[in-house]
């Protein structure tokens, strides 16, 4: 049998990389995909801790964002062929709930785990997937780019489009805009038009937001940022806020936003409690909409949209042994973009 490379947690914070069977042809409805890139998230640090919660066994492949060539398909599949290249969906969805069938996959009622963090993930030379959880990557578009579009690329996408209704011409503030995540949401709110106010932790990093096309970018180790959004505005406030810290900027965010204006949030970075004042909220017209992952009608979007040239900020590129690195730079928030592992 064939042996390939996979990088595997061997118990909580214990990771390596070790040889292990290369995966059986594909079944009828399933696809051998060979790895190309893996991009990390903070699921990944979670997975890397170990979560208590968390249904799983050891060890486990890491890796839920990846890129990968089809190299061989099962008997039943007409949608790919050996050669295409894909974005591979990370959560075993059912493909027939409701949600599925309406095209809202993050909505499964029958996941059967998310690969990389319950169930073998993408850090391995080769892996199956079902065909139905592919989405093709178009023309144009980088492997490294594309290794950042299944979790991050994808949620901003979903986030800032299916939820916050952002519209050309708006104003949007953008937490952590030197985040993988901050990074994507600056350059695509910016390629439509918007005003994008964001904070940043260092100089340094206030100057990479700026070269990223942000229009005001605030220093929240030296500034309040909630204060800097109103007299930005006028103290009106913006249209959309974009949050994933959570405990830290929480209350700022519900103060830097207009009347009628929306937040979205996909994390809590800085901790998950936050408070909220009913009168605020209603009189202020409020709308607070929680957002977790991405349909794949968001990643084929993604995709189109670096192909038009909207490109992912890479950090940094790691080979596939130096994952500790990476999940260690994702952590200290010197970061500014997204760090990927090439195999
Ligand atoms: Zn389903």
């Amino acid at each position: 049998m064939a042996m390939i490379r996979a990088l595997q947690l061997l118990a909580d914070r214990q990771v390596a990389l070790v040889d292990r069977d290369a995966p059986p042809a594909p079944g009828l409805d399933e696809v051998q995909l060979r790895v190309r890139a893996v991009g990390l998230n903070h699921i990944d640090v979670w997975g890397f801790r170990g979560m208590a919660f968390a249904k799983r066994l050891y060890p486990l492949t890491v890796g839920a964002e990846a890129c990968c060539d089809v190299v061989a398909v099962g008997a039943n599949v007409t949608s790919v062929k050996p050669g295409d290249r894909v974005v591979p969906y990370s959560a075993l969805t059912c493909g027939t709930c409701a949600a599925c069938v309406r095209g809202r996959d993050n909505l499964c009622e029958n996941v059967a785990g998310v690969r990389g963090f319950h169930i073998d993930g993408f850090a391995q030379d080769l892996t199956n997937h079902p065909a139905r959880l592919l989405v093709k990557i178009p023309e144009g578009v980088a492997m490294r780019d594309a290794a950042c579009v299944a979790v991050a690329y994808g949620t901003v996408e979903h986030m800032l489009f299916d939820n916050a209704r952002l519209e050309p011409g708006e104003s949007v503030l953008v937490h952590a805009g030197g985040s993988g995540i901050g990074s994507v949401a600056i350059g695509i709110a910016k390629s439509i038009g918007c005003t994008v106010i964001t904070t940043v932790g260092s100089e340094d990093k206030a100057e990479k937001a700026r070269a990223l096309g942000a229009d005001h970018v605030i220093n929240y180790r030296e500034d309040r940022f909630e204060g800097v959004v109103r007299k930005l505005t006028k103290k009106k406030g913006v249209d959309v806020v974009f949050e994933h810290t959570g405990a830290d900027t929480w209350a700022g965010s519900l103060l830097s936003m207009k009347r009628g204006g929306r937040l979205v949030t996909c994390g809590a970075t800085s901790g998950p409690m936050g408070s909220l004042n009913l009168m605020q909220l209603f009189q202020q017209q409020y709308r607070i909409i929680g957002s977790f992952g991405a349909p794949m009608s968001a990643l084929a979007r993604a995709l189109d949209r670096i192909a038009s040239g909207v490109r992912p900020v890479i950090d940094t590129a790691y080979g596939l042994a130096d994952f500790r690195a990476g999940v260690d730079r994702l952590e200290t928030r010197d970061v500014f973009g997204k760090i990927v592992l090439e195999l």
